[in-house]
């Protein structure tokens, strides 16, 4: 599938998914803005594998910042065909305990955020006639796990938002998706491992094998690569139909 001459925006793409993502679409032959935290270094290695993207550094639970970036991507990508709201955070804690600022840096990055991109790249895409959105929920989306309220809560939000949006720009060639992994094996749930060891007080080994593969029947973490794909299915006209979809790649957890 070529992707030649179109435009992608995909955030939290200095690491893990996002960064797979950007990578398959730069391949297909899109030009890429990758946005996310990170060293000079590795932004610097995430734009080179995204085939020399570019970058915007904004912080997805600042909408001033947000604001920035959209306009950025204008003026530098020339537009938005693709847009990817991918960047997340987690935190894990009994709700009694869990601080207040956590909870509002997680609905803000790992749902608002989806909010405040989508109403600014819509416009371009209407004018255009085709655009894709496609949102990184989790099987989070469908059900939930204790100690993961506010990420819970975002995560259900993404695929209520995807919905609506979907239904609003249908009759414009613009489809809005989203993909919801199960666990799959990145910074993100690396850095879970020592909190849900402590909430749950269990080992390392433990947490791996009884909370995450636990949960999917395959007894296999999804792939960085795998999610991409979908993805990059999801940008092909063969998908032209498939919008407001919530697309599971969970190894069958949410089927149990
Ligand atoms: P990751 O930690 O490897 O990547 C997260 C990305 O988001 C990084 O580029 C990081 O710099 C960026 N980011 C974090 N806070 C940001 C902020 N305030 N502003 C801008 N960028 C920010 O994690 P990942 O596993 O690749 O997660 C990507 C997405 O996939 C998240 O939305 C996550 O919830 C979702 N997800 C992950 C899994 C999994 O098992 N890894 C499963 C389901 C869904």
């Amino acid at each position: 599938m070529s992707l030649t001459g179109k435009r992608a925006l995909v955030t939290g793409a200095t690491s893990g998914i996002g960064l797979a993502i950007a990578k398959a679409l730069a391949q297909a032959g899109a030009r890429v803005m990758i946005n996310g935290f990170g060293d000079a270094a590795q932004v610097a290695a995430a734009q080179a594998e995204a085939g020399g993207a570019l970058y915007h550094g904004a912080d997805m639970s600042k909408p001033g910042e947000i604001a920035a970036m959209m306009a950025a991507a204008h003026e530098q990508l020339g537009g938005v065909d693709i847009l990817v709201n991918n960047a997340g955070i987690q935190f894990v804690a009994p709700v009694e305990e869990f601080p207040p600022e956590k909870w509002d840096a997680i609905l803000a990055i790992n749902l608002s955020s989806a909010f405040h991109t989508t109403r600014a790249a819509v416009p371009g895409m209407k004018a255009a006639g085709w655009g894709r959105i496609i949102n990184t929920a989790s099987a989070h989306s469908l059900v939930a796990s204790p100690f993961k309220s506010a990420y819970v809560a975002a995560k259900h939000g993404m695929a209520g938002f995807t919905k609506a949006i979907a239904l609003e720009v249908a009759e414009h060639g613009i489809t809005a998706n989203c993909i919801s992994p199960g666990y799959v094996w990145t910074p993100l749930v690396e850095k879970q491992i020592p909190d849900t060891m402590a909430a749950r007080k269990l080992t390392r080994e433990q947490v791996i094998e009884d909370v995450l593969l636990k949960a999917q029947p395959t007894k296999q973490f999804v792939t960085v690569e795998q999610v991409a794909a979908l993805a990059l299915f999801l940008c092909s006209d063969a998908a032209s139909q498939i919008t407001g979809a919530n697309m599971t790649m969970d190894g069958g957890w949410t089927a149990a």
